[in-house]
């Protein structure tokens, strides 16, 4: 499950909210340019990687000022495992993550055969904490691997003055964060690979896909080999790789998408800016100095009984709501044996966030919707 996915599917109306539409968690636009450019592809008759998905890598690359290549795959997640083993993650090295996260994070690590250590994220902010990464450095720790959660950008400053100091790589998830920044700098030219998702809840989707941006030609080079069976050369293979390509379908879809997400990403800030000004009652999304949130997802916290509110903004108003994500890494199956310190914030963050609708869809009314009920539910609990 990806953000968006786990909740409030349009079950019709409940008790009491009779003749009221339901404003869904997410919503993926698809348009008529998009289904021309699949036909296109179509009738091209190749259908697998090709001159689509060459052309949307220098697209993707440019339209976001990243200033280095992109390489394309058939998800986020596989651009995030092969991206490590393209820069040389392995079995016994340690990578920092975030446990607030979805699962893909720490699982790209594991499929390396490398080791997720769980460090906690800030007080007032949703990404880690610099400090608590020093703190889980070992002999063994290879890389970090902030995720801009939500859209926003993780402390680069910090975090990357800490890999420096320790001479360790950053590793970019940027599942979330299309277009954001910091201080003028794209989040996805930071570190030696950074991974975009193009899941259909994402800020803009190829259907499935992945984009991840390079630091170098090195890495460039061994993500396309990976990427494709370990060839360059046709049937001269070079190491042992996946079948992880896009297909020129996806591509397709991405270019058209890569069109509409400026105007996308406008909608999603002023929705959150008139959430931000309306609501009281929940904390809203802090937003760091020099930061530009494109608000994937636009989470309040809820300091009291979270489970309870979110069933009443469904039952009572029909406005749908996400929890991204209820259950911090470190506490899932696979992670039972990974290394972490205590992470209260991760704890806290997990019991209270609440993501509310900010989709490019929303209409006023819906918005208002949501301030209305958001309100009332905060001052009936408080
Ligand atoms: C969506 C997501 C991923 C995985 O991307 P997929 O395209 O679904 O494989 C990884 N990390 C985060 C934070 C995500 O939200």
């Amino acid at each position: 499950m990806t953000a968006g996915t786990n909740t409030g599917t349009n079950t019709g109306t409940t008790a009491g909210t009779e003749g009221l539409e339901f404003i869904p968690p997410a919503k993926p636009i698809i348009g008529d340019e998009e289904r021309a450019a699949v036909d296109r592809v179509m009738r091209s008759g190749m259908l697998a990687q090709g001159p689509e998905v060459a052309a949307f890598e220098v697209e993707f690359a440019e339209h976001f000022g990243l200033g280095r290549a992109c390489v394309a795959v058939n998800s986020g997640t596989s651009g995030q495992h092969l991206g490590l083993l393209s820069c040389g993650v392995k079995a016994g090295d340690e990578v920092i993550v975030p446990s607030f996260t979805f699962a893909a994070t720490a699982n790209s690590v594991a499929l390396t055969g490398a080791t997720p250590v769980f460090a906690d994220i800030a007080a007032d902010d949703f990404g880690l904490d610099p400090a608590a990464v020093e703190a889980a450095i070992t002999e063994r720790t290879v890389g970090i691997m902030p995720v801009h959660l939500y859209g926003h950008p993780a402390q680069m400053d910090g975090l990357m003055a800490v890999a420096q100091k320790h001479g360790l790589q950053v590793f970019e998830d940027a599942a979330q964060a299309h277009g954001a920044s910091l201080n003028g700098t794209p989040v996805g030219a930071f570190g030696s690979f950074a991974m975009f998702s193009l899941y259909p809840t994402k800020n803009m989707t190829s259907g499935e896909g992945g984009m991840v941006s390079v630091a170098n030609e090195q890495v460039e080079r061994m993500m396309r080999l990976y990427r494709n069976q370990g060839m360059e050369k046709q049937y001269h293979n070079e190491v042992v790789g996946f079948n992880n390509r896009m297909t020129d379908i996806h591509a397709a879809i991405g270019r058209e998408q890569l069109k509409k997400v400026d105007g996308w990403t406008k909608q999603r800030q002023a929705n959150a800016a008139f959430l931000t000004e309306n609501l009281s009652g929940v904390v809203t999304p802090p937003v760091a100095p020099g930061a530009v949130h494109v608000y994937h997802q636009y989470t309040v916290r809820v300091p009291e009984d979270r489970d309870g509110f979110a069933a009443a903004l469904k039952s009572e108003y029909a406005v749908g709501s996400g929890m991204f994500y209820p259950v911090p890494n470190h506490q899932l199956a696979p992670f039972a044996d990974a290394p972490h310190a205590d992470l209260p914030q991760t704890a806290k963050a997990a019991a209270e966030c609440l993501s509310l609708p900010v989709h490019p869809s929303l209409s006023s009314a819906h918005l208002e919707r949501i301030v209305t009920a958001v309100n009332a539910l905060a001052k009936a609990g408080a």
